[in-house]
């Protein structure tokens, strides 16, 4: 019965979907979503991806939630280049020794060597400082806090994954300076709670904020405070974003110093360069593209993309239906109006509605290609809807489907997204908090992680003990994994300290030993393998 162009669209349809599911062969899986929803595509250098508008789309959502909080707190944009001579780079020991495998260099210009090699930004600390030092002379230029909107490059050895790791990727990097620790400390915890809200508000993806173990933390901070997040198909964490408090330790290094307005003679320093001076408290903190990744692994299902309302470049996709050979041209007409109407009507309350008038797709080819992009609702409308004044309204997140008055739209519409926002992250915050398992003995340690959980567990918070149980725990069961078989056998790392300490069974000083090394243990730690 069908036309040829039909027929075409048909057998199309059927290859651009997901051939794997998700529970079967997760990466297979993660690729297919990527690349048939035209969110990514693959590129000819390893660890490179391109990010298609879809994705890109998201990344901009998140841009403009962040940009206005940041701004509200005296944040800045700024941009520093993206090339760092070798001598500015290495001055900060620690930190060059946390981040030294990853540099790229540029060594040629054209066929000839350069004099000296060139860096290209890990991250920006060194590339600012020495202007921070140039550009705060007393208390009154403090604080200052900059931010800029980059790409930064980590040629990184581990497997690289869209989005998750990447050797280029974009982010956001803040850089502050302050004149008090207490300043510097409150700024830390306000930007997690930020990166909280990006994770859990617009991408419905419940994140743990705790603080890193001092093995964990960045290299050359004082501390970091971070975002965890989980990938329940693979029992896998993910750090999903960093606030770090460097301390005094970068002003020292490079010379950042403010007139100490508090000094008298009498605690003048001997060192007559530092004499009445004061180093000033850092921070900074980055927020990456890895953010699409986790979304969509979290999200995703067997047919695709789903993708959470407040961050969906279309949230409503709108689909004339129910034409038959019967149907006259007028009807035809009608239909094509009212779903032209009905996306004016929604687009001039602020929602992203979008009509798929192609004549040449069947209803069913289009449910497919939407539902592969990830559109969290879609509204269906025949002739028989226009007469009942309705429309046939399916979610994306569970697939229910719900007749919604015309009339009623306005109002219907945005409660029903305001819905799916919100069940999209309970359901993702109960998998979660379900996966997050006390752990007391050794004994239950790493059964508990060969299920797919996380532990928390007392710990003595030392780096010996921690090397120890990533060793302890580093053996895959393959038995339980198969479908994982492709990762490296890994064992747990600490993922934080959670902030949000466990109630019960109460952690008593003195007397709650370390499951790992019998120590003291001083506070629950959060352990897990990582993706
Ligand atoms: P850092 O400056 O090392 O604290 O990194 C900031 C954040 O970037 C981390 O918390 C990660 O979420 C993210 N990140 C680190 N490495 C990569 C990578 N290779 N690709 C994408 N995101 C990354
Ligand atoms: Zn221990």
């Amino acid at each position: 019965k069908h036309t040829k162009k039909v027929e075409a669209a048909i057998e199309g349809a059927a290859q651009i979907g997901i051939e794997v599911r998700k529970e079967a062969d997760f990466s297979t899986w993660y690729q297919q979503v990527l690349t048939r929803s035209e969110m990514l595509d693959y590129y000819d250098v390893s660890g490179c991806y391109i990010i298609r508008p879809l994705a890109y789309n998201i990344w901009q959502e998140i841009q403009h939630f962040f940009d206005a909080a940041i701004k509200e707190l005296g944040v800045e944009d700024t941009y520093f280049p993206m090339f760092v001579s070798q001598r500015v780079l290495e001055k900060e020991k620690d930190h060059i020794e946390g981040f030294a495998p990853e540099v790229a260099w540029v060594t040629k210009a054209g066929s000839s060597d350069l004099e000296e090699p060139i860096a290209i930004r890990p991250t920006s600390e060194t590339v600012m400082y020495p202007y921070f030092a140039k550009w705060i002379r007393s208390h009154r230029d403090l604080p200052l806090k900059v931010n800029q909107w980059c790409n930064v490059v980590r040629w990184e050895f581990k497997n690289p994954q869209p989005f998750l790791r990447t050797r280029e990727f974009l982010w956001q990097e803040g850089h502050t300076a302050h004149f008090t620790k207490e300043e510097a400390d409150t700024e830390v915890k306000q930007i997690l709670e930020l990166y909280r809200q990006v994770y859990e508000d617009l991408l419905a993806v419940p994140v743990i904020k705790g603080i890193k173990s001092e093995k964990e933390k960045f290299a050359g901070g004082l501390y970091t405070t971070t975002i965890e997040g989980f990938i329940p198909t693979t029992g896998r964490g993910i750090q999903a974003a960093t606030s770090h408090c460097l301390g005094q330790n970068f002003s020292k290094m490079f010379d950042i110093v403010i007139e100490d307005p508090n000094a008298s003679a009498s605690n003048t320093s001997t060192n007559s360069a530092t004499a009445g001076k004061m180093h000033v408290w850092q921070n900074s903190w980055g927020l990456t593209t890895r953010t699409i990744g986790v979304m969509v692994m979290i999200h995703g299902d067997d047919k695709g993309l789903v993708i959470p309302p407040r961050v969906a470049s279309t949230q409503v996709i709108v689909i004339p239906l129910g034409m038959s050979a019967k149907t006259t041209e007028v009807e035809r007409q009608e239909v094509e109006n009212k779903v032209k109407k009905v996306v004016e009507e929604l687009k001039s309350i602020g929602i992203k509605a979008k009509a798929d008038l192609r004549d040449n797709y069947t209803p069913g080819y289009k449910f497919n290609h939407w539902e592969l992009r990830g559109v969290p609702l879609r509204l269906e409308i025949g002739p028989k809807d226009l007469a009942k004044q309705q429309t046939l309204s399916v979610r994306r997140d569970n697939g229910v489907k719900e007749p919604l008055p015309l009339p009623d739209l306005k109002t219907r519409v945005p409660e029903m997204l305001n819905l799916i926002q919100k069940e999209m992250f309970e359901r993702a915050k109960k998998v979660y908090d379900d996966h997050v398992k006390i752990v007391i003995k050794w004994e239950d340690f790493v059964p508990t992680l060969d299920n797919k959980n996380f532990v928390l567990t007392p710990w003595c918070e030392e780096g010996k003990c921690e090397d120890e149980i990533k060793e302890r725990s580093a053996r895959t069961n393959t038995e339980q994994e198969p479908q994982d078989e492709k990762a490296p056998s890994m064992g747990a790392k600490s993922l934080c300290i959670p902030f949000d300490q466990p109630k019960e069974p109460a952690l008593v000083p003195g007397e709650t030993k370390c499951v790992n090394c019998g120590k003291d243990a001083k506070r629950y730690g959060l352990f897990g393998r990582i993706a």
